[in-house]
């Protein structure tokens, strides 16, 4: 993408509003605008992480055998009536009436619209396990949405819900996803610690919040330091049993607020290794069993021919929140540094002297042959000064940045800048290309 051909509209000027770095790097960088309380457009950068990332999460969770479908977001108060949550959900539902009157909701999550279609088209055992997922805006009417887009009222969210026989299995299920989220977080380049956690409106007798620890989070945290040197392995297999991985996991001491037993910890935990921290909450998952199921009346007819309630869990990850947490755990005073795995263009190539013929062409030969080779390329044509290039690109934090100006060029060579090391080198334009094109 040429630079004077695209929409970056960056801000020089620190946004008042913003009261954590993320929120205003992303403001300042033109990835997001606020629309509303809590609502944002996604500007090009921003879209190109955004979807950066829910790709990453959609293959972990397709590797775990969980399947893709798509709900709306629109739903019907009478579904909800027949779980009962309709009243007990309280108003962080936005409730809709529509022309005929009838009560509509914005989906807050998705429990009874998928424990209606399990229940329409699973009818045996042998249907069984199945994880279906979607990634779908959400509203939740937040009493405080701040932080950007880390607190929203309308924000992306990958849910993915489990049907099993018995609890057994359901078990199973809940460990695949809990192992899944291990790696997307792995592969996004953030470390996030599965924490006991407190199963608020959703219910149920098990539940995990994967916390990303940052100053800036809204909870306050505790775990044994071991829980941050380790790291899942990247070849997982879906089919074996994972219960050991979920221990390894699990028995050492972590736990939100709502769940901290301060004795335990000081009891389990040596007190050089005691992390008492803040955290954002990037996913969380849960078994609640039959919850919905029954009164849902969704069932299946199970190996002695009676019919079973099923046995469910949910499990999501906050897609539009990762944002702002993998900002709040990468970046410096210049501006975001992306990990690999997510950044908006592969390489930033800034030409310091556009309307230079020699100069132009240096470049346009350099960019065309990366994206010939599948590399995204954000190419700086404009004819700004340098100074104003290399701040903007610092600021939209790409990995890797080619610095192309007349006096290298002329020796056949370029500098190619780490945006995380902040390293410079000066190789050849043969080297640097080389390095990129495999
Ligand atoms: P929180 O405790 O942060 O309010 P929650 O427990 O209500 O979140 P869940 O129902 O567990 O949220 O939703 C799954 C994930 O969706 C969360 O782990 C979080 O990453 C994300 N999420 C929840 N609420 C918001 C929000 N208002 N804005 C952005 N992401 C959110
Ligand atoms: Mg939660």
């Amino acid at each position: 993408m040429r630079l004077s051909q695209y929409f970056l509209p960056i801000m020089r000027e620190n946004p008042k509003e913003a009261e954590i770095v993320s929120h205003r790097l992303m403001l300042r960088s033109g990835m997001i605008k606020q629309s509303g309380a809590g609502i944002y457009s996604w500007l090009p950068l921003g879209l190109k992480v955004l979807k950066k990332i829910e790709q990453v999460v959609r293959e972990e969770q397709d590797r775990a055998g969980a399947i893709e479908l798509l709900m709306p977001t629109l739903q019907s108060a009478d579904l909800w009536r027949e779980s009962g949550r309709y009243d007990d959900y309280g108003q962080e539902m936005l409730r809709i009436t529509d022309r005929h009157g009838r009560d509509m909701l914005y989906g807050p999550t998705n429990e009874e619209m998928v424990t209606e279609i399990a229940r329409d088209f699973i009818k045996s055992y042998k249907d069984l396990p199945k994880t279906l997922y979607h990634i779908q805006w959400k509203f939740r009417d937040e009493i405080r949405p701040r932080f950007g887009i880390m607190r929203g009222r309308e924000f992306l969210m990958k849910d993915a819900y489990s049907f099993d026989l018995d609890e057994a299995e359901g078990r199973k299920s809940y460990n695949r996803m809990f192992v899944a989220y291990l790696r997307t977080f792995e592969r996004l380049g953030v470390k996030a610690i599965p924490m006991a956690a407190d199963t608020g409106p959703i219910g149920g007798d098990q539940s995990h919040e994967f916390i990303i620890l940052a100053d800036t989070g809204e909870s306050e945290v505790f775990c044994h330091k071991d829980l941050l040197e380790q790291s899942v392995p990247d070849n997982v297999d879906y089919s074996a049993d994972l219960e050991a991985e979920r221990e390894r996991w699990t028995t050492k001491y972590a736990a939100t607020e709502e769940m901290h037993d301060a004795a335990r910890f000081e009891k389990e935990v040596p007190e050089e290794r005691r992390v008492s921290a803040r955290g954002i909450e990037v996913g969380h998952i849960f078994s609640f069993g039959t919850k919905y199921s029954e009164p849902m009346n969704c069932t299946v007819q199970g190996k002695d021919n009676k019919m079973v309630s099923l046995y469910g869990g949910s499990y999501g990850i906050g897609v539009s929140r990762l944002i702002g947490a993998i900002i709040e755990s990468s970046h410096d005073e210049d501006g975001i540094i992306w990990p690999a795995a997510v950044t908006p263009f592969d390489i930033g190539l800034l030409n310091l002297k556009a309307g230079d013929e020699q100069t132009d062409a240096a470049c346009l030969d350099m960019y065309q042959k990366l994206a010939a080779a599948g590399l995204d390329v954000l190419y700086d044509d404009t004819g700004e000064r340098a100074g104003g290039k290399f701040k903007r690109m610092d600021l939209i934090g790409l990995p890797w940045q080619i610095i192309a100006g007349p006096r290298s060029l002329k020796e056949g060579k370029v500098e190619l800048k780490n945006r995380a090391t902040g390293a410079r080198d000066e190789l050849s334009i043969e080297d640097v290309l080389q390095r990129f094109i495999k």
